[in-house]
């Protein structure tokens, strides 16, 4: 099927803000795609050409692309960044600069999807020698067929940014639609395999009856099942009834996967972090059985056996050079708290069962291997919680979690099976739409964020501006950060695409009408960037409005 057909489809998604229309638009289109393209579009309609656990990347700066579209209309790659600035993304950046040429030197081949997919795929493969070179090459190789529409998606695919605002729920619906299964059928098949391209090939194929069979497969991770908030120690164990309450660490949380000699090791957002810990491969594979199995736990850094900040973990996981300098000069802990799978899925059992099933099966003589602290609590002995609570704020970690020892594992929720009490005031995880430079010795930096939360329907409502809480070397990468999310720079302010979350302390929540949430917040401190997370896990504009004392 060629390429166009699906560019036509982007525009048509991108045309309408209804919900419904995109659906239906997907789903006409999922109807007609044959079976084999078929999981290939779904990952296309994502923005993307890997799944979720992947651990494979296409690896392309942005500089390098807009070199490639400079190189294939012929301009400067200043011509294209003018261009990025005023269109506000390099898909749209590209279709304009297409249109603007003559077009005598395009379209040497029409281009289908299988090969515009297969291509991009390869881009990961490259690697050693000249990869970059290598990598403009095929880039070229496809954008010079390209016709000016083209141009604009295959941009916006190299950068895993569609722009058309389709995300999981939508692609679920359509393939709902588009096959005649049970919506619930579809959302459980991808809550358990988290690979829509699956999902949507087996409801073509086989049906809600197939949809059924898919589970749990290790190797692919799936989306973690969540925390509320706490009200208390005591009122949270008082309405469980019972409770498992354990240490809460705070580094970062892992899914441990092992399958055959494999071990993978996932973020919450679903990030393969296998390279980054090598180390961390070496614990696993001693401290459990030779099976198939999915873990869960909070892996954190260390010193002198000790907790230390949580940004020293994320520094671990970034590093893609001298691991071996890293491994040595932050050690890291791994402590286990769930198990999904241990020779066949386990997420419908109780926690009380899969908790015992990790303690039988973990050999925690290792060290750096650990089975989370935790103790049984009852309403009648809800000292023994707040003791746990106490130690582990002593030992240097956040509070506890209270969780509910009859529930099964739901990935991707977050209900009352599982709370957290912090010892902290609870902080906000806002987005950052935009800042201006600083004055003074901060002139090159950006020394004040403006922040925002989330709506229901996805809008984002400013609702502070903060510029404290940072030493210089966090300004410097915001400030380069902010560089590359940059969306318009005007005088010294800049508006950014939202991307960057930061964990935000203050002391009051306002009234404010100068904010899109209404409310603004007094005294607002980054307490860290949380690049664990993403857009989907800021916090809301309802929160902010439940927490306001008035
Ligand atoms: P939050 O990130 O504030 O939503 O808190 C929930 C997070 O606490 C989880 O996603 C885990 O990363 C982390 N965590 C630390 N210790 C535990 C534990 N014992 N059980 C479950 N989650 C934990």
């Amino acid at each position: 099927m060629k390429y166009q057909k699906l560019v036509d489809v982007y525009e048509a998604l991108a045309a309408t803000t209804k919900r419904l229309e995109k659906t239906s638009i997907l789903a006409e289109f999922f109807k007609k795609v044959d079976i084999d393209t078929l999981p290939k579009v779904v990952l296309m309609a994502l923005g993307t050409v890997f799944p979720p656990w992947s651990e494979e990347e296409q690896g392309i700066a942005d500089k390098l692309l807009m070199k490639a579209i400079a190189d294939v209309v012929g301009v400067s790659v200043r011509d294209v960044e003018d261009q990025v600035r005023e269109q506000g993304d390099i898909g749209g950046a590209a279709e304009k600069l297409y249109k603007a040429k003559s077009q005598t030197t395009f379209f040497s081949q029409t281009l289908d999807i299988d090969f515009v997919f297969s291509t991009l795929r390869k881009l990961a493969k490259i690697s050693g020698n000249r990869s970059i070179s290598r990598k403009i090459a095929r880039v070229l190789e496809l954008l010079s067929s390209a016709s000016a529409t083209e141009a604009k998606y295959i941009s916006r695919t190299i950068i895993e940014e569609l722009r058309i605002g389709v995300g999981e729920g939508i692609i679920r619906d359509a393939i709902s639609q588009a096959f005649n299964v049970e919506k619930s059928v579809a959302d459980r098949a991808h809550m358990l395999t988290n690979d829509l391209g699956l999902v949507a090939k087996v409801a073509k194929e086989e049906g809600e009856e197939g949809l059924k069979k898919l589970n749990l497969s290790p190797g692919k991770s799936v989306k973690p099942m969540l925390a509320q908030l706490s009200e208390g120690i005591g009122i949270s164990i008082e309405e469980m009834g019972e409770a498992i309450c354990e240490t809460k660490y705070d580094g970062i949380r892992v899914q441990i996967h092992k399958k055959g000699d494999k071990i993978n090791l996932f973020t919450r957002r679903l990030e393969n972090i296998s390279k980054a810990i090598p180390e961390m491969i070496d614990y696993i594979k001693k401290a459990f059985p030779d099976e198939d199995f999915i873990a869960e736990g909070e892996i954190i850094a260390t010193k002198n056996n000790k907790p230390i900040s949580f940004q020293y973990m994320l520094q671990r996981v970034r590093r893609k050079y001298n691991i071996e300098k890293a491994i040595e000069d932050v050690p890291i802990r791994l402590y286990l708290f769930d198990l999904l799978y241990f020779k066949e899925p386990m997420i419908d059992e109780p926690l009380a069962i899969r908790r015992k099933t990790l303690e039988d099966i973990v050999d925690t003589s290792i060290d750096q291997i650990n089975l989370s602290e935790m103790i049984k609590a009852t309403p009648e002995n809800i000292q023994d919680a707040v003791n746990l609570f106490n130690e582990s704020i002593a030992n240097g970690h956040e509070g506890i979690m209270i969780k509910n020892p009859k529930e099964p594992y739901i990935p991707g929720i977050r209900e009352k099976k599982m709370l957290k009490f912090k010892a902290e005031p609870e902080t906000l995880d806002v987005v950052v739409v935009g800042g201006t430079y600083g004055v003074g010795k901060r002139v090159n930096f950006i020394g004040s964020y403006k922040v925002a939360l989330q709506e229901e329907d996805n809008q984002l409502k400013t609702v502070a501006h903060v510029a404290t809480g940072l030493d210089d070397d966090t300004l410097a990468e915001l400030t380069e950060l902010m560089n590359k999310y940059k969306i318009v720079e005007k005088g010294t302010k800049i508006e950014v695409e939202p991307r960057i979350i930061l964990e935000i302390a203050y002391s009051e929540i306002v009234k404010s009408p100068e904010y899109g949430a209404g409310y603004s917040l007094r005294f607002p401190v980054v307490k860290r960037i949380r690049e664990d997370k993403g857009l989907a896990d800021i916090d809301t504009v309802e929160r902010l409005k439940s927490m306001f004392k008035g």
